[in-house]
């Protein structure tokens, strides 16, 4: 049996740019109907609150400037700067924060984000740019394993210019910063008053201009039609084909869906019976591990690993177990035996097989500069690809640019559907 409906709005995925852009309808008189296809919304927000409060998906807030706040204010949500300092570990020895090595490391990798480094070079790879100003040193390659963790990026292909560009771009600040209840409270204070459908994976958009017919694949086999969709699943589902167009997406849509690369990253949490651990802030290593910090609000105290780019999917393919064993081992180099015997549990949060994001977050590669301006283009009026892969400042792969890039799609329609 199928069901059938008509919205005026209509908007998929309940993640940081899809409450955004429904709550900016909603607040404009139009509330529209938000499909999810998880149990739950925040899409690449998820806090873990099993033992205390831990991140499985974005973690800080990034910048005091951030659009962020306004929500965290609203809803009265205590916040902690993380403490800033970063080691470098290499090969098991730690080097603190005002090493001459890790100050080799920070300032590779600011020169790599320095728009005066790319004004006129060819583009370069990260990498190959790396190799070109700082050959055979241990230095640089960390560097890039900083790189490549931020950006989620296999490091061969993300464009040095791009990272560079981006970084330019930026607005929100500085300092980073977690919402000690956790992140997926920012998430429930934007969903407040919304129309939302959990369960509800769109499969199918059949459209024309000024109306679109969407299929889920739920029980009921229900179709839905909208005079204007608001699509902010996340670039590596649209990639992968699992959400099909009929008639296909305009040519330059498609193109530029496939410029962008989605990024790879790993989170992993162990829980110890005590701190048995001495870190700074944030430690950097050329483990399998890439970053080490502390959780705020774990209960019982806990490590978070952070492994981003192609050492990322190489732990998602891994596992569990033998993530776990890696960095048990590597944290044990660092920190010595009592650590491993203080262990109590660990947890994986591998993105890349994630079927709802397939990766972490976008990142530009070489040649793809003009990818996302194309992906924020309105589709005959009809069609608003929102989320952070469609940010087009230098908040891409961000929860306050998806936040943002869910308004600017609001407003677009808005302004484009119901001005007059
Ligand atoms: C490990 C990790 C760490 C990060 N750390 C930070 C950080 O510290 N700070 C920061 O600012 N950002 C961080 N980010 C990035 C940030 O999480 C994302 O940029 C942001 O949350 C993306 O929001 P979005 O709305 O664009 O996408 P999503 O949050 O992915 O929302 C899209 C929604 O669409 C749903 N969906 C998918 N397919 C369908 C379908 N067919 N039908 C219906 N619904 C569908 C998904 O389930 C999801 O809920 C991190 C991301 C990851 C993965």
């Amino acid at each position: 049996m199928s069901t059938s409906s008509d919205y005026p709005l209509i908007v998929i995925g309940a993640g940081a740019a899809g409450l955004a852009a429904a709550a900016a309808l909603r607040d404009a008189g139009y509330t529209p109907l938000l499909l999810e296809a998880r149990n739950r919304i925040g899409g690449r927000v998820w806090t873990d609150t099993q033992r205390g409060v831990v991140e499985l998906g974005a973690e800080f807030i990034h910048g005091d400037q951030a659009t962020t706040w306004a929500i965290v204010q609203a809803a009265g949500l205590a916040t902690q700067r993380a403490p800033e300092a970063r080691e470098i570990a290499l090969g098991g020895t730690r080097y603190p924060a005002d090493d001459p090595l890790t100050l080799r490391v920070e300032q590779l990798y600011d020169r790599l984000c320095d728009p005066a480094e790319h004004a006129h070079a060819p583009e370069y790879s990260a990498a190959a740019w790396m190799r070109r100003i700082a050959p055979d040193d241990p230095a640089g390659e960390l560097a890039l394993r900083l790189a490549a963790n931020i950006e989620a990026a296999d490091v061969e292909r993300l464009s040095a210019a791009a990272v560079a560009h981006e970084r330019a771009g930026w607005q929100a600040g500085t300092g980073n910063f977690h919402v000690l209840n956790g992140y997926s409270r920012v998430m429930a204070a934007l969903a407040t008053g919304l129309d939302i459908r959990l369960n509800s994976p769109v499969r199918q958009i059949t459209w024309q201009p000024g109306n679109a017919t969407l299929r889920l694949d739920d029980p009921a086999q229900t179709t839905l039609t909208a005079r204007a969709v608001i699509i902010t699943v996340p670039l590596g589902v649209l990639q992968a084909g699992d959400l099909t167009f009929t008639p296909d997406l305009p040519p330059a849509t498609t193109e530029a869906l496939h410029a962008l690369d989605m990024g790879h990253v790993s989170k992993l949490v162990l829980w110890f019976e005590r701190v048995c651990w001495d870190l700074p802030g944030f430690s950097s290593t050329d483990g399998i591990i890439s970053t080490w910090w502390q959780e705020p609000a774990a209960k019982p105290p806990a490590l978070m690993g952070y492994t981003g780019g192609l050492a990322g999917l190489h732990l998602a393919e891994i596992g569990e177990a033998a993530a776990l064993a890696h960095a048990l081992d590597e944290l044990t180099q660092l920190f010595g035996t009592r650590l491993r015997q203080a262990f109590l549990h660990g947890r994986l949060a591998a993105w890349s097989h994630d079927q709802w994001s397939r990766g972490a977050y976008s990142y530009t590669p070489i040649g793809a500069g003009a990818a996302r301006d194309q992906l924020a283009t309105p589709i005959a009026n009809t069609l608003f690809l929102a989320g952070e892969a469609t940010v087009t400042n230098g908040h891409v792969a961000t929860v306050h640019g998806a936040i943002e890039s869910g308004r600017r799609a609001a407003q677009t329609v808005l302004k484009i559907c119901f001005s007059g």
